[in-house]
C-alpha cells in the first residue's frame, strides 16, 4: 500500500451517490454520452468523452499491467471482432446463447423473463402491471452480420459477443510462439456486442462494451486451486483502483445455475446505487472450450507435458471482467459532496469524484494564479512541461483560483499545483522555484520544490 492510499479516508464515509447525479455529471463533465445524441440516441450504447476515455483507459492500462506485464506466465493478444461462424456454432452460442424473453400484450413492452414480477397473484408486467403476458421464448443475443457481398446464409457471421473464443482458437499459435509450459495464460482486452433485450441502469448493460479475460490453462488437478487463486488475485485488483472491500461480494455461483461444463464459478459483485450486481465472473470452465474447438476443427488443441510424455486438452480459468461495469463502479464509489469554504470564507457544498489516484482521468492540474501576469504563466507553463512526460497534466488560467479547484474536484484531479508570486522569488527568495500542491480530498497544501514534483507525483500515483 502506498502512502497515498493509507491517507485515503474509507470511500463508504461519504455521502452515497444518486444514479441521476451521477448520469448528469458524466454528461456534464464528459465522461459519457449518449450514442447518437443528435439523432435521438440508441438504446444500450454510449460515447466516452474526453475524461470518460482517460479513465476508462487507466483501468485497462492497469489491468494489462497486472495481468500481462507484472507476470512472467501470461501473454497478450488482440483477435478480430469478426470469425469464422463456424467458431460460434463450435463454442455453442450459435444454438444457446440466449435470454428467455417475453411480451406483455397491453404495454408492448419486451422483457427478459426474469424480470416479470409475481407477487403470489400470477405474472405481471413490471412496466404495466399487465398479466397477458406472452409464452418465454428463447432471444439469440449475437448481432447477425454478412461478410462480403453477398447476404445469404453461406455469409453470416456475427459481432463477437465475449472475447474469450478467439483466445482458444489461437490456443495452439499463441503457445507454440510463446513457448511457455503449463500453467499460463493468454490476455486480451477488447469490445463484445450483445443485443441485450433490456439495457438499462446506464452502461452497466450496453450493447456494445469491453470486456478484459484472462484464460489460464492448467493441468486438470491444479483447477480448483487456480479458481481460489484467480478470485483473490482479482478482488485485489479492484481495491487497488479503488473500490471499497465493503461494497465487493463474492457470489458463489449455485451448482443449478452454472454452465453445465463449469466446475465452479465465482461473480464478483459490487454494490452499485441500483443493487447489487455482478462486475466481473471468474469461471473454472473445464476443457469444454478448446475440446468443442479442437473436435469441430479437426485440428489437435493438445499440451504436450515433456516430463511425463502426456497428450492432454488443458483446463481453463477465466476471469472475465467488465471495463465499462468497472467504470462505472468506480464513479459511483468515487461521487461525493462535502462542505467546504468559498472564496468568502462561506461553506458550500463541493462536489468532488474521489478517484484513486491510479485511475484519475487528470492526474494533475496546473495553474498560474494570476493570468494576466506573464512570469506566472511562463512558469506554470515550464511546471507543465516539466511533468508532461509522466502523467496526463492540465493547465487552467481562467477563473479564480477557488473556481478552477472546484472544476478540478468535480472531475477527480488529485493534485492541484499554483504557481504564485512566491515562485518567483518575489516575497522570499528561499521559496523561489516552489509551487504550493493541493491534494483533492483533504484540501491541505504544502509547499513543494518545482524540481521535485515528477517523482513526488509519480510515487502518489503509480
Ligand atoms: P449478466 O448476467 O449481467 O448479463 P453475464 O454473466 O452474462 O452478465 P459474462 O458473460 O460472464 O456476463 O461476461 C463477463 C463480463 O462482461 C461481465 O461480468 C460484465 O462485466 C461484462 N458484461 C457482460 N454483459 C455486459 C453488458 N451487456 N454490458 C456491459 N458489460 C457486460
Amino acid at each position: 500500500m502506498s502512502a497515498t492510499d493509507s491517507q485515503r479516508p474509507p470511500a463508504q464515509s461519504y455521502g452515497a451517490a444518486s444514479m441521476e447525479k451521477i448520469v448528469s455529471l458524466c454528461k456534464r463533465r464528459g465522461f459519457v454520452f449518449q450514442s447518437s445524441e443528435i439523432y435521438g440516441g440508441l438504446n444500450g450504447l454510449w460515447d466516452y468523452g474526453p475524461l470518460g476515455v482517460e479513465l476508462k483507459r487507466n483501468v485497462k492500462n492497469y489491468w494489462w499491467r497486472v495481468m500481462v506485464h507484472e507476470r512472467d506466465d501470461v501473454v497478450g493478444m488482440d483477435g478480430s471482432i469478426l470469425m469464422n461462424r463456424a467458431v460460434w456454432k463450435a463454442s455453442g452460442h450459435e444454438d444457446t446463447f440466449s435470454d428467455p424473453m417475453v411480451d406483455c400484450r397491453t404495454c408492448k413492452s419486451r422483457l427478459r423473463a426474469d424480470q416479470v414480477i409475481d407477487k403470489g397473484r400470477g405474472k405481471q408486467c413490471p412496466n404495466c402491471g399487465g398479466k397477458d403476458l406472452t409464452e418465454a421464448r428463447a432471444f439469440n443475443l449475437m448481432f447477425k452480420t454478412y461478410v462480403g457481398a453477398t447476404e445469404d446464409e453461406s455469409s453470416v457471421t456475427y459481432l463477437r459477443p465475449e472475447t474469450a473464443q478467439a483466445i482458444f482458437v489461437q490456443f495452439k499459435n499463441v503457445l507454440d510462439v510463446s513457448r511457455k509450459k503449463l500453467p499460463f495464460g493468454i490476455a486480451q482486452i477488447g469490445k463484445a456486442f450483445r443485443n441485450e433485450i433490456n439495457p438499462r441502469n446506464f452502461t452497466f448493460r450496453s450493447r456494445e462494451f469491453e470486456q478484459m479475460e484472462l484464460e489460464y490453462f492448467c493441468r486438470p488437478v491444479e483447477g480448483i486451486k487456480l479458481l481460489e487463486y484467480w478470485k483473490e488475485q482479482r478482488l485485489k485488483f479492484y481495491e487497488n483502483i479503488g473500490l471499497s472491500r465493503e461494497k465487493l461480494h463474492v457470489l458463489n455461483v449455485p451448482d443449478g445455475d452454472r454452465a453445465f461444463y463449469s466446475k465452479g464459478t465465482y461473480d464478483i459483485e459490487y454494490e452499485f446505487p441500483f443493487g447489487r450486481q455482478e462486475l466481473e465472473g471468474v469461471a473454472y470452465r473445464t476443457d469444454y472450450d478448446l475440446a468443442q474447438h479442437q473436435k469441430a476443427s479437426g485440428k489437435s488443441l493438445e499440451y504436450f507435458d515433456e516430463e511425463t510424455k502426456q497428450k492432454f486438452i488443458p483446463h481453463v480459468i477465466e476471469p472475465s471482467a467488465g471495463v465499462d461495469r468497472t467504470v462505472l463502479a468506480l464513479i459511483c464509489e468515487a461521487y461525493s459532496e462535502d462542505q467546504a469554504p468559498d472564496e468568502k470564507g462561506k461553506m458550500e457544498t463541493r462536489t468532488v469524484l474521489r478517484f484513486h489516484p491510479r485511475v484519475a482521468p487528470v492526474k494533475c492540474a496546473v495553474f498560474p494564479l494570476l493570468k494576466n501576469k506573464e512570469p506566472l504563466v511562463a512558469k506554470a507553463r515550464e511546471v507543465v512541461d516539466l511533468l508532461r512526460p509522466h502523467m496526463f497534466v492540465f493547465y487552467d488560467e481562467s477563473g479564480a483560483i477557488g473556481r478552477r479547484y472546484r472544476r478540478q474536484d468535480e472531475i477527480g484531479t488529485p493534485f492541484g499545483i499554483t504557481v504564485d508570486f512566491e515562485t518567483l522569488g518575489e516575497k522570499d527568495a528561499v521559496l523561489k522555484d516552489t509551487v504550493t500542491l493541493r491534494e483533492r480530498d483533504s484540501m491541505k497544501q504544502e509547499r513543494v520544490a518545482i524540481k521535485d514534483l515528477p517523482d513526488l507525483l509519480r510515487s502518489r500515483i503509480s
